[in-house]
């Protein structure tokens, strides 16, 4: 008998890759924070001397979802400007209410939230975009969470830094040197949008970008408005612009794109810019539905995100997935135009594709880590059970997930998390929402 750290015992087990399998009544076999081994249950107890056995009799097992796209710490923003217009929530809602209050204090409470609604609901990577990205790194640390840094990189002056250049300057030191090769965390440099940066910061950002090997990822083609708007000031569109500075290539991930013209998605499939899709968002905000079967179709690399919890309003990732997969098909008249089993690729494979992280997470694989999500389908609402996958993209909710571990530690136990001290944190959340109201009518 082997000895390992865990063996789960799920009813089903959805690997996403190979894809459209389900396995039934098999072991996957957890040690020093990867899996080792997915074997039938019977041979996988006649193999292995687990320290903890796990067994999930009605539940369904599949690789922990990876959100492209969010600003963790903006959930402490929640519900505080809704119901406007992208330029309007910007510009009258979120971005005073963020001069006014964003601090490393802010950004440690409200990424702790993020990361405690995230790990409930079943997400064990998540790219973020935020001021103070030092203390998102070390927040996702402490609380054992695999998370994708963007360090921000905006003209005007924020709490963190005075301009871009003072921005591109603190990120190299402070996170993207910080953290080079560390086991849980990745980095990468977050210009805000092509109406946020000079040309200058652009070309001073490809030299960075070049010498430190990080990737980029930004907000892009999100509005119509933001696309005019471009036309107006520069005589270009935003990703002609990213593409004339040197910007476009396969680390790339571009948010959004809601509005891309038929060259620019040809463009996008052939330099391998990869999309985050952040359905809920483009909804509320009015910015629109992102044509995403086009994109796939012409071989795009669509991931998902939530975006922040201020603009969508939760970080669950069940309903991002079922959001996509409908929108998918009633915007192409096509039932089929994205199936349960492409639409749990997309937020799991695809996403760790879209951070170049697909060798090690993103499906359930001997080698990979072990960052893994498991729901219980037992409820009134998820039975009866013809197909997980359906169930699990269909009708789950984020009350079901049982279950999560990440890079084999186990965060959330039977919807206990193990980590978090939530009295606490929900006080904590509380506080920030009076000042934050103090400055908002
Ligand atoms: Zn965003």
């Amino acid at each position: 008998m082997q000895h390992c750290d865990t063996l789960i015992a799920p009813r089903w087990c959805v690997p996403v890759e190979p894809s459209d399998v389900v396995l039934i009544d098999h072991g996957v076999v957890l040690n020093d924070g990867r899996i080792i081994d997915i074997l039938p249950l019977t041979e996988a107890r006649q193999k292995y001397q687990p320290s903890a056995f796990i067994e999930r009799s009605e539940h369904v097992l599949f690789p922990g979802f990876v959100n492209a796209h969010t600003h963790a710490a903006m959930s402490l923003m929640r519900g505080m400007a809704d119901d406007m217009p992208l330029e309007s929530w910007l510009n009258e809602g979120i971005w005073p209410a963020e001069k006014r209050w964003v601090s490393a204090e802010m950004v440690r409470d409200g990424t702790e939230l993020a990361i405690a609604e995230m790990i409930s609901s079943g997400t064990t990577c998540f790219s973020d975009q935020y001021f103070f990205p030092e203390i998102v790194a070390e927040t996702a640390v402490d609380f054992q969470i695999r998370a994708m840094v963007g360090t921000p990189i905006i003209e005007f002056p924020t709490a963190w830094a005075e301009n871009a250049s003072e921005s591109m300057n603190k990120a190299s030191t402070l996170v993207h040197d910080a953290y080079a090769d560390h086991p849980l965390i990745s980095t990468c440099f977050a210009p805000h949008s092509t109406y946020a940066m000079s040309d200058e910061s652009f070309v001073e950002l490809r030299v960075f970008a070049d010498q430190l090997d990080v990737p980029i990822q930004i907000h892009l083609h999100e509005t119509a408005a933001e696309v005019a708007g471009a036309l107006e000031k520069t005589g270009q569109r935003p990703f002609d612009r990213l593409r004339d500075l040197g910007i476009v290539n396969a680390s790339l991930l571009a948010v959004h794109c809601v509005h891309l013209s038929d060259s620019e998605v040809a463009a996008f499939a052939e330099s391998g810019v990869n999309i985050a899709h952040c359905p809920r968002s483009n909804l509320k905000l009015a910015s629109g539905i992102a044509p995403i079967t086009r994109y796939r179709d012409a071989g795009v690399n669509v991931a998902i995100g939530t975006d922040g919890a201020a603009s969508n309003n939760t970080l669950d990732m069940l309903s991002e997935m079922r959001m996509a997969a409908l929108l998918a098909k009633g915007t192409t008249g096509d039932a089929s135009a994205l199936s349960a089993n492409q639409a749990l690729r997309m937020a799991t494979l695809n996403g760790a594709q879209a951070l170049g992280l697909a060798h090690e997470i993103g499906s359930i694989e001997a080698g990979k880590w072990a960052d893994l999500a498991c729901v219980d389908l037992s409820h009134i609402n998820s039975q009866p059970v013809y197909d997980p996958v359906s169930q699990l993209v269909y009708t789950a909710r984020a009350d079901q997930v049982s279950d999560v571990w990440i890079a084999g530690k186990h965060q959330l136990d039977n919807g206990r998390l193990t980590q978090i001290d939530t009295d606490n944190l929900l006080a904590r959340s509380n506080e920030w929402r009076d000042r934050f109201a103090s400055s908002v009518n």
